[in-house]
């Protein structure tokens, strides 16, 4: 009578036959530079920055009128510039710190009852390399209670969004003493609750100065573990990417097959890889959305503009929490106060997000790759543009079906490969690896005739 083992064996062995052997993904490169920098990442500094923006007593877009230094959006935008000007001091004169501001004309239709000038706090990275792509780190500074128009009473916005501006700030202090060849941003965004307008205003300020932006980590509401259920949840993170890009020809999808390959599909997969391969305690629980229902973020704004770009979500929220005036109702605490904040789950999204960003802005550019589809072949030849420090290119793939790459092949440094895999049955994706095996997003190809 044959053993389980070799009956096991055999069930696998027919398996085999009609699915082609993988070979293993290789986990991203963990630098040890960018380990030790982002185990500076610290709690307590978290903490000590969330404090100081709650109490601020409400940083509503319409609270920009205060002239008290105490109170109000511009004067936690003060705060925040001079935060990141004391981070400067580590760059050697590489970060610079600048207000992107511009007056929004009322239109009660958009929740903008009257004129308001919106200003965001934006710390800029300089790279190495002036040729490298930017990538973008993201917040929102602005915070509201249950009236969206309300600039007087307090909005504490200890989690949507103190928590993020936080880790962008302890991203920046960390990561500003390091070189890359891309150039980093550090945003801290206004009016994203009255409709993303500060995160509207520079990505498209961006896109018209042709700035070839490949990323933007969004961070909202990243800073409770526990969730409406009372359940601790600090073992993950939700990154939602969205599925198609603006302009997507949907026959043309269905021909590809490329619903779940758009750019920010690729940067939440690349994300994902490397947030978990540097095992802060924290790994990502991929969503093909551009966000959750009934809400947006300032990750759409960059969508918008052209951009790959995905958003951090804590696990499981709770909604009493966010956008309420602070006050108990029948036994229950409504507002989003600092006692609901979890600073060691926050500084665990800070290194998952200082993780991937060092990884992208020290990789090569994502290749732009094609697959050849002028004749009918069993086999896949790719072909893409050489990116600048790579010295090898691995092709990746995973059956359609899959949500991330299942195999790998260091293919050389050639820009064209001729792989034995089908392309009606796999999805392929191109990535640079530097000498230091950086490795970038995958390319995913585009077809070509
Ligand atoms: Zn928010």
């Amino acid at each position: 009578m044959p053993s389980y083992r070799s009956l096991a064996l055999a069930v696998l062995g027919a398996f085999t036959l009609a699915v082609p052997a993988r070979a293993d993904v290789p986990a991203p490169a963990v630098d040890p530079t960018v380990a030790a920098a982002i185990a500076r990442i610290s709690a307590d500094e978290l903490r000590t920055t969330d404090e100081r923006l709650v109490a601020f007593g409400t940083r509503s877009t319409f609270s920009e009128k205060s002239t008290d230094p105490k109170r109000g959006v511009f004067a936690a935008r003060a705060y925040l510039v001079d935060r990141f000007r004391q981070i400067a001091r580590s760059s050697g004169g590489r970060l610079t710190v600048a207000l992107d501001t511009y007056t929004q004309p009322a239109d009660p239709a958009k929740r903008v009852p009257r004129e308001v000038v919106i200003s965001s706090v934006v710390a800029t990275l300089k790279g190495d390399d002036p040729a490298a792509p930017m990538y973008v780190m993201s917040s929102h500074y602005d915070s509201r209670n249950s009236d969206n128009d309300d600039g007087e009473h307090d909005a504490p916005g200890a989690d949507d969004n103190g928590s993020a501006v936080s880790a962008v700030l302890e991203a920046a202090r960390v990561l500003t003493p390091l070189h890359f060849h891309g150039t980093i941003v550090f945003a801290c965004f206004d009016a994203e609750e009255q409709g993303l307008f500060g995160s509207g205003h520079f990505a498209q300020t961006l896109k018209a100065a042709n700035v070839d932006v490949e990323g933007d980590l969004n961070n909202d509401i990243v800073g409770a573990s526990v969730g409406d259920d009372g359940v601790k949840r600090d073992g993950y993170v939700r990154i939602f990417s969205e599925a198609l890009p603006p302009g997507t020809v949907p026959a043309r999808v269905n021909t590809i097959g490329s619903q779940n390959d758009s750019p920010s599909n690729e940067l939440a997969r690349f994300a994902k890889e490397t947030g978990d391969a540097y095992a802060v305690g924290l790994t990502g629980m991929l969503v093909w959305r551009a966000d959750r229902f009934l809400r947006g973020g300032d990750h759409e704004s960059f969508n918008a503009a052209g951009f790959p770009a995905l958003r951090f979500v804590e696990p499981r929220e709770t909604f009493n929490h966010q956008h309420q005036n602070v006050r108990v109702e029948n036994g229950t605490q409504y507002g989003d106060l600092l006692q609901y904040m979890d600073f060691d789950y926050l500084a665990k999204v800070a290194r998952y997000n200082a993780a991937a960003l060092a990884t992208l802005a020290l990789a090569p550019p994502t290749p732009k790759v094609g697959v050849d589809t002028r004749a009918l072949a069993n086999d896949t030849t790719l072909q893409w543009n050489a990116s600048p420090r790579a010295v090898r290119y691995e092709v990746v793939r995973r059956l359609t079906t899959e949500p991330t790459w299942t195999a790998a092949q260091d293919v050389g440094n050639v820009t064209h490969v001729t792989v034995p895999y089908s392309k009606d049955d796999w999805q392929f994706g191109v990535r640079a690896v530097d000498a230091d095996g950086h490795r970038s997003p995958a390319g995913f190809p585009t077809p070509v005739r």
